[in-house]
């Protein structure tokens, strides 16, 4: 791990070289502030340095100015950016700038005492009628997986009591393709964290490297039910490939044998099918050369946001199926959960 000069003067900061030090892992101690890249010219030796590059630093105050982040939450909050996973869809390719390295934050007290001054004042949820009762909503898993990190930061423990201590109507959530909650369960979260499971079929394993098997996200996410948490399937990326209505058919009934006779489960869905731009395309293609994902035109429409930018998405007969399918099975397998949102 490398660790800046000012990052190691924040107590959490300390507290992660602490944990970092006790699993065995070298620490960098740089003299300043910048972090020194030199990564290979190779770009497939270069992705893979990054992605085992770990470094501890300061969140910049723009990162500590929220942002909406529809149609999840009224809030962005980040308490690191990158992921150790090697998801040939992953999402980051769109957002993160530069080689994918991972950088958690020393300054989690400051990051999460900007919030209070976001409370009532959300455009998503909060304005929801279906969704208002969430109260104002932080999203913790847009630049990163949190729970992946966790072992080695204890950061979304810390954010989780922080929620739990904080008595207003607001909720933190993340969603996770990783399954070590055991740290969380015993926390003080008072029902103000949702922890969603991001899941595909296993049939697209291959697409998900070096991130936790469905069935233990799954069993994972029993375990913070039982805990009290209230909970969530993040259905991500939906992909429309030869077979998926068995595919997804046997993920639902997964999901839905694995949330069973758990008492009080407060449970939502999350459906997000699969899309990209240019911009991400180029990154992932870079990334990930031999992924079998498909990127093609097939069964897809290009779609502009109303900020002028373009994505894929599936044409309109490909969503409709996919749309009334989903409803159904959800309708079936679960029929306690409220579908939050279909996009
Ligand atoms: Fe990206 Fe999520 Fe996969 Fe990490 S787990 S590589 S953030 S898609």
């Amino acid at each position: 791990m490398l660790a800046t000069r000012s990052a190691r003067t924040f107590a959490h900061g300390q507290a992660i070289l602490a944990r970092v030090a006790e699993q065995g892992i070298e620490i960098v101690e740089l003299t300043g502030d910048r972090l020194n890249l030199g990564f290979s010219d190779d770009p497939r030796r270069a992705y893979a340095e990054a992605k085992s590059t770990l470094a501890l630093v300061v969140a910049p105050p723009s990162k500590r100015r929220l942002q909406p982040i529809a149609p999840s939450a009224d809030w962005r909050i980040d308490l690191a950016e990158g992921c150790p996973a090697h998801c040939s869809y992953c999402y980051l390719a769109g957002s993160l700038k530069g080689p994918p390295i991972t950088r958690v934050y020393a300054n989690l007290e400051e990051i999460l005492g900007a919030v209070p001054e976001y409370l009532g004042q959300g455009r998503i949820t909060s304005r929801s009628t279906a969704r208002r009762a969430e109260g104002t909503t932080f999203e913790a898993s847009c630049y990163t997986d949190p729970l992946a990190l966790e072992p080695l930061t204890g950061s979304l423990s810390a954010a989780i009591t922080w929620f739990g201590r904080w008595n207003a109507d607001a909720q933190l959530r993340f969603t996770s393709k990783f399954a070590d909650v055991e740290p969380l369960l015993g926390l003080q979260h008072n029902g103000r964290t949702r922890m969603r499971a991001s899941i595909n079929p296993r049939a697209y394993a291959r697409f998900e490297g070096g991130t936790a098997p469905v069935r233990d996200r799954l069993a994972a996410l029993r375990k913070m039910a039982l805990a009290g948490y209230p909970v969530g399937l993040t259905v991500a990326p939906i992909i429309a490939a030869e077979g998926w209505e068995q595919a997804y058919g046997e993920l639902l009934a997964e999901a839905g044998e694995a949330l069973a006779e758990v008492p009080a489960l407060d449970l939502t869905v999350e459906l997000i099918t699969h899309r990209y731009n240019s911009g991400s395309k180029a990154v992932l293609d870079s990334w990930y050369p031999s992924s079998a994902l498909d990127m093609t035109d097939a069964n897809r429409v290009t779609k502009r946001t109303k900020f002028g930018a373009e994505k894929q998405v599936y044409d309109a007969t490909t969503m409709r199926a996919l749309r009334r399918f989903f409803e159904k099975r959800i309708a079936q397998t679960l029929p306690s959960a409220r579908v939050l949102y279909w996009t």
